[in-house]
């Protein structure tokens, strides 16, 4: 038994074999009497092949973390735990694994896996490969004490952010990012932003530590005076039209409605990107209002490991985070989860798993 155990390299304690753990039971409503959640005991998996062990300090709670326990995506596996902007510390090597030292912190984002060998991949576009697994959907999350990832699909975090900082950091942050690249901004442009989330917050300190003008449109009065309060340049309701035309506009919300409204706001030669990996159906376009002038439309799927070195770069060079994180223990998971479905929060909400 003796030489089966591993030891954690920072606590020098034994790394037990149950951990406490969230599963999807049943997707539905979070909100419904029968919760689609249980918090369980679990076996501690085994890294694989290639994989490292990973003690999970602090985990994200995200809206696509929603859509798979409401049933908006699919759950792609029995008994899934929810959770991918993981911070966690290395605490065993699997096999054929060389990249980090045991107590090492790192993150694991929603891009758990991509083939390295499909058209996309090759072309360095691994974020449409359609062989590629995700964290908290194909693969056990964060959502409990440990979990296992890939090396090559986990990043090194910046020593500048503490582990509640850089979880949102990991999805909201890179997803983000890669939505603000897909919308084009000319430099010193204007861009709107529809929705003001977690990620909106992000791309738009990114944006503005640019000297990019920053015009948010969301429904909530409070996101309005915080947007307005890091330094946009207008917040108005989500389907009122802004002060300016727009270069580039993100929507961020899950809401198709919006899109007219948000390609009417455009210049000429404009782009729209739809940043969520869900949407409602977008209504009638008229070609003269919306599409003509060769405004463009476009979505954003995941991320490349490029996009994700490149924003936390460049996050670490301009000081971009979070200003306002909740913290919830490991077992309020679902409390978080109820909470974001109430739509417009102030900051990001992350649990709390362990000290770290
Ligand atoms: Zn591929
Ligand atoms: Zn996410």
């Amino acid at each position: 038994m003796k030489s089966q155990e591993t030891i954690d390299p920072v606590t020098s304690e034994t790394i037990p074999t149950k951990m406490k753990a969230w599963e999807i039971i049943k997707p539905g409503s979070i909100n419904s009497e029968t919760s689609p959640l249980r918090f369980t005991t679990k076996p501690v998996p085994t890294p694989n092949r290639g994989e490292v062990l990973v003690k999970v300090i602090t985990c994200g709670v995200c809206h696509t973390d929603l859509h798979v326990t409401e049933g908006d995506l699919p759950v792609h596996k029995e008994d899934l735990t929810p959770g991918h902007e993981i911070v966690g510390r290395v605490v065993k090597n699997g096999p054929e694994t060389s990249r980090f030292k045991l107590g090492d912190r790192i993150g694991i984002p929603w891009l758990r896996w991509t083939c390295g060998v499909c058209e996309y991949c090759r072309a360095g576009r691994e974020n449409l490969c359609p062989n590629s697994r995700y964290t908290g959907w194909d693969h056990d999350g964060g959502y409990a004490e440990y979990t296992t990832v890939p090396e090559g699909f986990a990043y090194r975090i910046p020593a500048r952010f503490d582990s509640a900082t850089a979880a949102p950091l990991l999805c909201a942050g890179i997803i983000g990012y890669r939505a603000f690249e897909r919308a084009n901004v000319p430099a010193g442009g204007r861009l709107g932003l529809y929705g003001f989330g977690g990620s909106a917050h992000l791309t738009a300190q990114i944006a503005m530590k640019q000297g990019i003008e920053v015009h948010v449109l969301t429904r909530g009065k409070d996101a309005r005076k915080f947007a307005l309060q890091l330094g946009a340049a207008s917040a108005r309701g989500a389907y009122d039209l802004p002060p300016v035309k727009l270069d580039s506009a993100i929507n961020y919300t899950p809401v198709g409605d919006i899109v007219p409204k948000a390609l009417e706001a455009l210049k000429p030669g404009g782009t729209l990107a739809m940043a969520g990996i869900h949407s409602t159906d977008i209504p009638q376009l008229s070609y003269p209002e919306h599409i003509f002038h060769e405004k463009n439309l476009t979505s954003v799927e995941s991320n490349t490991r490029r996009d994700g070195e490149a924003f936390l770069t460049l996050a670490d060079r301009l000081d971009i985070i979070h200003p306002e994180i909740t913290e919830y223990p490991l077992a309020k998971a679902d409390d978080a989860l109820r909470y974001l479905s109430h739509g417009d929060i102030k900051g990001a909400c992350v649990l709390r798993v362990s000290e770290g």
